[in-house]
């Protein structure tokens, strides 16, 4: 398997494709999901991401009236869906590994399975607080941040193990990519405070960036900027979503805390339909990866949700 920042040097000074998919619903087809990819291949991403999609606390009325208290994972299958992607359209999977719902031991067979699969990248991240849960709370001797984390994979990288100490006669071999908020993590304090456990991130030894969705460009300029006067050197990747219903002018905004620019906001309003939104979205996204492309970004990952059809249309245009 070759690294992400590897694939980022071979390929010069062009941009690379890249996407982002999610495991079905449980019980749902790993068809569609191929399906979908599939389409896409043509564009010739070297890399996928799949994301990794922690535990759930839900209540269930019982029929003698209790509520019985569940844990379930409702989009379990990472792992499996990176092993598809490899074996189906012989591309670098880019599993999501979490913070949130793991021990560090639980991590570390987590990362040692990648490892005999023969996945050698993975994008490193804390996650979110379990549902219903307001605030993240790590697994007792889990990690609390993503530097956490980046850092115990850097230790198996050097061959050092949880409890084993140096004694790995084969050290994993991880690239490792990290996730920054160009609109500030919804968390953090300030802008300031953001950059500092960023900074911390790629000093542990994190190799690459991954942006949060944005609609406005200057934000991710500026932030790219300020990473380079802040000592960050890594490629930072923009992650790209194309606005694909009317609601989505709410709920993107409040789930992933970006503003929405004026412009972007005028024209789906002025929409009669989600299917006129969703075409909206193709053209705002085509004019971003295209002004992001001139600028010199190493790859545009975009960030599908299950669905290709307006991704293609992107790619076609701008790849
Ligand atoms: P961290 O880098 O740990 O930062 C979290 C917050 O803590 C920030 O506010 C930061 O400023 C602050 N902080 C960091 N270190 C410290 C410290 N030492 N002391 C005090 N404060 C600190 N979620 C999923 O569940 N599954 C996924 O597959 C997934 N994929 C994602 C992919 C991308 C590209 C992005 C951008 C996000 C993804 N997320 C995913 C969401 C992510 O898990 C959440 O945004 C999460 O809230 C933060 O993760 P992080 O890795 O950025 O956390």
């Amino acid at each position: 398997m070759t690294k992400i920042v590897d694939h980022i040097r071979n390929a010069g000074d062009k941009t690379i494709f890249s996407i982002e998919v999610i495991p079905p619903i449980k019980g749902d087809n790993l068809k569609n999901l191929l399906d979908n990819i599939e389409p896409l291949i043509e564009f010739k991403p070297p890399f996928i991401d799949v994301t990794y999609h922690r535990e759930e606390y839900i209540e269930r009325p019982e029929p003698d009236g209790t509520i019985r208290k569940i844990v379930t994972r409702k989009r379990p299958g990472t792992v499996g869906i990176c092993s598809a992607i490899m074996h189906r359209f012989g591309v670098d999977p880019v599993p999501h590994v979490l913070c949130g719902g793991f021990t560090k031991e639980e991590t570390e067979d987590f990362l040692i399975d990648l490892q005999y699969l023969g996945i050698d990248n993975v994008l490193v991240l804390r996650g979110d607080p379990a549902k219903p849960f307001k605030d993240f709370k790590p697994k007792e001797n889990g990690h609390a941040y993503a530097s956490e984390l980046v850092e115990q994979v850097c230790s198996m990288n050097q061959g050092v193990y949880l409890h084993e100490g140096e004694t790995a006669l084969s050290p994993t071999d991880f690239c490792i990519g990290v996730a920054a908020y160009p609109e500030k993590h919804f968390e953090a304090l300030d802008h300031d405070t953001d950059f500092k456990y960023l900074k911390l991130k790629i000093d542990k030894g994190a190799d690459y960036i991954v942006t949060q969705m944005f609609f406005d460009n200057s934000k991710y300029f500026d932030f790219v900027r300020r990473c380079r006067e802040a000592g960050i050197h890594v490629p930072i990747i923009p992650g790209l979503k194309p606005l694909s219903t009317r609601k989505q002018l709410e709920v993107l905004p409040r789930i992933f805390h970006l503003q929405m620019p004026e412009d972007l906001i005028k024209a789906v309003q002025a929409c009669e339909n989600d299917q006129q939104a969703r075409q909206v979205g193709i053209e705002w996204c085509i004019q971003q990866s295209r002004e992001l492309m001139a600028a010199g970004a190493p790859v545009l990952h975009y960030y599908t949700m299950g669905k290709s059809d307006n991704i293609v249309k992107i790619a076609r245009e701008v790849f």
